[in-house]
């Protein structure tokens, strides 16, 4: 069971190295009286959170890996042998499993069975139908509060979330305007994914007036994926009573700027509502989340960008790369087609 394995806790930004292939033994069936499953994975997902499991950090909500052994995350699988009686052999789910060929899948937390759809790719259940999808709908409808005609402001916008973030907010009458990391990504965003506007923030010395141009009289909503000097710049643009939704900081790793964010005070004379957020505390919400989306997928309204690496050989490479913006859409690993 061929395996990618952790070989050391980090501090700074993953890196490949910080992987290795290894090998394990498993039984192809699921112990007795076990309630587990065992798959066979088919696709797995890169997402920047499990950063935070690769750090020998034990305060936060979720726990780190165990060194040596599979990286854990987020995949769709094909069930070989199953002691869980809602599931049976020849079943695709989605849900926690292992970076490996094959897995014992024991924990049912966020653990679906997908029923296969000619019209929507498996491999979606990791992206626009899965966490990061779940996690733009929440942000955007449970915690930025939209109405129609809003100015919304998007980072990592080509991102697994955020290309979701900016077609729901567009779907909803807003106007919206995204930055991404490479002229490819913007180029992406405008004539792919519908924002009204794009910019590439590397290659903007003052974000401050970079925002002003695209936002000359403000922001209502900001979707932060990332922290760090774009928040910043972000604040000095809020309009009153904006709204901001804190989805992640995939930008704090590599923050060699002293000075920190700045102009959090600008919360106050605005009365924004600046407000963090789980996707997993919202599960009883799914099921109308996969409806709302599936729908307009269906219906041609919503795209979907997949960064699809071949084979479990690219998944350290791949991970790593979602810290320097290597990906342009959401990364994927196939470890296997069926
Ligand atoms: P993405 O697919 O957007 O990949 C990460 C992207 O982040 C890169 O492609 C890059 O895009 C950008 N990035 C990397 N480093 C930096 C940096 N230093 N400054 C600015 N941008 C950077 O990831 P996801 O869509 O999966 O995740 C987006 C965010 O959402 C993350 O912060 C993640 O932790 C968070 N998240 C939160 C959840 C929640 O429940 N709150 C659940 C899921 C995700 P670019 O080239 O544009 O710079």
């Amino acid at each position: 069971n061929k395996q990618v394995v952790l070989q050391r806790y980090i501090e700074e930004a993953p890196r490949e190295t910080d992987m290795a292939m290894g090998r394990g033994k498993i039984e192809l069936k699921a112990p007795k009286g076990s309630a587990a499953l065992l798959v066979k994975n088919l696709y797995l997902s890169c997402d920047p959170y499990m950063r935070g499991r690769m750090r020998d950090f034990h305060g936060s909500y979720i726990p780190p890996f165990v060194l040596s052994q599979p990286i854990e995350g987020f995949g769709v699988a094909k069930v070989v042998d199953s002691d869980n009686p809602d599931f049976k052999a020849g079943d695709f789910i989605s849900g926690l499993t292992g970076w490996e060929e094959y897995s014992l899948i024991r924990s049912t937390w966020q653990l679906r069975k997908i029923q296969p759809d000619d019209s929507v790719p498996l491999s979606y259940h990791l992206g626009l139908l899965g966490m990061p999808g779940f996690t733009a709908y929440i942000g955007f409808y449970e915690i930025c509060s939209p109405k129609k005609g809003e100015y919304v402001f998007v980072s990592a916008a080509s991102g697994a979330v955020g290309q979701l973030v900016g077609q729901l907010a567009k779907l909803h009458g807003c106007y919206v305007v995204g930055s991404a990391g490479s002229s490819q990504k913007v180029d992406l965003l405008k004539n792919k994914l519908g924002f009204d506007e794009a910019f590439n923030y590397k290659e903007e010395t003052d974000l401050d007036a970079a925002l002003k141009r695209y936002f000359p009289e403000g922001i209502d909503i900001y979707f932060d994926n990332v922290g760090g000097a774009i928040l910043d710049a972000a604040l000095l643009n809020m309009r009153i009573h904006g709204r901001i939704a804190v989805c992640g900081m995939v930008s704090l790793h590599s923050i060699s700027d002293p000075k920190g964010i700045q102009n959090l005070y600008c919360v106050v004379p605005k009365r924004i509502r600046m407000q963090g957020f789980l996707q997993s505390d919202y599960l009883d919400k799914f099921p109308q989340f996969l409806e709302h989306v599936t729908e307009n997928f269906k219906q041609g309204k919503i795209v979907y960008i997949e960064d699809m690496n071949e084979g479990l050989e690219t998944a350290p490479a791949a991970f790593a790369g979602l810290f320097s913006g290597k990906n342009v859409g959401k990364q994927v690993i196939c470890v296997a087609r069926d």
